[in-house]
């Protein structure tokens, strides 16, 4: 082929190639202009994944007609002045390429005015062609992207279902949700609505898009170390996930996935998060502008840092500092420790009644981290951080109020006690140094159960074992549509079903605790408590809470079962290890506890 000097239009197609991979890219680019415009309201209105329709609607300050002719033009930024302006970037965008690269591959509709006009603009792109008119609009820019690589067929190939690309569309969404809580944010999917979060606090936010159990389980950060400014929120340790999902770090407000921070981040939990869990975390580093070169990625989807090892540092630094200062378990003085049952008892028996092999059964960091740190027992010292500090501890800039390296410990320890039995295989009755307890064994193995049940599924999934038969069944469509729609609600549940034919299922494993069970049964009982309501992995919903009860109560030991005393030291060690041991989940009491001094009381003794 003889040399030729490209047309516009494809040199334009090529470059818009390089800013818009997929829908998520331009709701990306669209919404930092957003932000640099300082709206407080963003809506995002999507259909079948961006592919066919996006629209951004936002009340910043929008353009004069002059502005927002020029906005749609190569290069055309009012964010870069001088070369010297790059190396100090305080905007999301400066490349001035979006809106050319969108417009050059879309439908591109902009309606726009600033408070300075009487009227608004429309600048409409079609195939290179642009379109000016007057057109009745409020402060603010609204952009209309459809039909997204229309005129690049090749490109358009390469998107994926519309279902994956909002998910993209999602996870970016949430990013800067959770960069930006002083914006009111509204995500809609074909006509409906997915997210709205209104403006407010960093910790509202968190509440609103990583859910209720993450918020009550953070540690605020807010330090300044080594001139830097490291705000947020870190979670504690028992939240850490199994994957890297929940993981929020913003560079000047720019989310950044970055490797070597997100290890530094885990590196000073040491050993409170087992080796294949994760950090949940929402951090926001504050630096000079002039020490982040953000223009090393056509889609700012890497930022370099002048010194990284620095930044590592601190966010090293930071995140040590806060878990040293945080108390994670109760002080317990040696006095205190010798009337207390030695741990190791407590896990070795903690399984007897379970009637499930201790292999099967599923440990979940945050019991691990139950084990002492004392030296009885150092097998079981999974929680201590002391000596995970690297050997070459970063040149602390530490201020010297602040402890460096103390030991985090997190010591349960159960008072003693003595069991005297059971009565009407029923009640466990116990004596401890001040008064007797009577245990209602199925509330307390409910409570047991259900706080279990929540622990893996928070960390993933519940913990399941594959049946030696696989057990077919055939439901009606209605159940069969909502296990269709819910499968990957019942593989976090611990359950492996397949699909075979319309309403057949195979089901090859089934959550531990339900071992032997009737495997219809159950699941048509977690079909009655589905409902049509969006299930939300996530965090911990309505409905989903509802199977959790539903699965503890089914599980749990029952009224009438006779109990070993192991089994029944078991079942209170496992009670008296909770943070809610009183109730069981439909609210009744699991103990009930009368001190001596009550006794001379009612025997008239004083
Ligand atoms: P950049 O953001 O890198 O400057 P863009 O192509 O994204 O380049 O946008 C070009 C210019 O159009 C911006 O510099 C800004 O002046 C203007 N602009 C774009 N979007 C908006 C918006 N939503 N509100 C106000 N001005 C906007
Ligand atoms: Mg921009």
């Amino acid at each position: 082929m003889p040399i030729k000097i490209l047309s516009k239009e494809l040199i334009n197609q090529i470059a818009a190639g390089e800013v818009v991979e997929r829908p998520a890219s331009v709701v990306k680019e669209l919404v930092e202009n957003s932000l640099d415009a300082g709206a407080k309201n963003i809506g995002v209105e999507i259909e079948n994944g961006g592919t066919n329709f996006i629209k951004i609607v936002d009340d910043g300050s929008g353009m004069n007609r002059e502005d927002a002719q020029l906005s749609v033009l190569e290069h055309a930024t009012s964010k870069l002045g001088s070369i010297d302006d790059l190396y100090k970037i305080s905007t999301l965008g400066f490349r001035g390429e979006a809106l050319s690269s969108i417009s050059a591959v879309s439908e591109f509709i902009l309606v726009t005015k600033n408070s300075d006009s009487i009227a608004g603009t429309q600048v409409s792109v079609k195939n290179g062609e642009v379109v000016v008119e007057d057109v009745g609009a409020a402060v603010g820019t609204t952009i209309t992207v459809k039909n997204l690589f229309y005129n690049i067929p090749a490109r358009k190939k390469y998107l994926k279902t519309a279902v994956t690309e909002f998910n993209h569309i999602v996870d970016l969404f949430l990013n800067y949700c959770l960069a930006y809580p002083s914006v009111s944010w509204k995500l809609t999917h074909n006509g409906k609505l997915v997210y709205q979060f209104p403006a407010g606090s960093l910790v509202q936010r968190v509440s609103d898009v990583l859910g209720d159990e993450v918020c009550e389980n953070l540690f605020e950060v807010d330090t300044k170390l080594n001139g830097l400014t490291v705000r947020g929120h870190l979670g504690k340790p028992q939240i850490a996930r199994n994957n890297r999902k929940l993981q929020y770090l913003f560079v000047n407000g720019r989310p950044v996935n970055e490797f070597i921070a997100a290890k530094n981040i885990k590196d000073a939990f040491g050993s409170l998060i087992p080796r294949d869990y994760y950090p949940v975390y929402v951090l926001n580093l504050h630096i000079d502008p002039e020490f982040v070169d953000v223009n090393v990625h056509p889609r700012k989807l890497e930022v370099r840092f002048s010194e990284p090892q620095l930044i590592y540092r601190t966010l090293y630094q930071a995140v040590a500092m806060i878990l040293d200062e945080q108390e994670l378990s109760r002080q317990v003085n040696s006095t205190e420790l010798k009337q207390f049952v030695p741990l190791k008892e407590v896990l070795t028996q903690g399984f007897a009644f379970n009637k499930q092999s201790v292999e099967a059964r599923f440990i979940a960091p945050h019991e691990r981290n139950m084990a002492p740190t004392t030296p009885s027992v150092e097998t079981q010292n999974f929680a201590s951080r002391e000596g995970t500090f690297s050997p070459n501890p970063p040149s602390a800039e530490i201020p010297s109020t602040q402890p460096v390296a103390t030991t985090i410990n997190r010591e349960v320890f159960i008072p003693e006690y003595k069991i005297l039995g059971q009565i009407q295989d029923s009640y466990i009755v116990v004596e401890t140094a001040n008064s007797l307890k009577i245990y209602d064994q199925h509330a307390s193995s409910e409570r047991v159960q259900y706080e279990k049940i929540k622990r893996e599924w928070q960390i993933g999934r519940i913990a399941s074992q594959k049946m030696l038969i696989e057990q077919n069944i055939e439901l009606s469509p209605v159940e069969a549509r909502l296990i269709n729609d819910n499968l990957e609600l019942f593989q976090k549940l611990g359950f492996d079903i397949s699909v075979f034919g319309a309403n057949n299922f195979a089901i090859a494993a089934l959550p531990t605790l339900f071992t032997n069970a009737n495997a219809q049964e159950i699941i048509l009982q977690i079909v009655g408590e589905l409902t049509e309501s969006i299930m939300t992995l996530e965090k911990i919903s309505e409905p989903v809470d509802k199977i959790f009860k539903m699965m503890a109560c089914r599980s749990a030991i029952k009224f009438g079962d006779r109990l070993s005393v192991s089994g029944m030291e078991a079942l209170i060690n496992d009670l008296e290890k909770l943070d809610n041991q009183y109730t069981c989940v439909h609210g009744r009491p699991c103990i009930l506890e009368f001190t001596f001094n009550e006794f001379k009381k009612l025997f008239k003794r004083n």
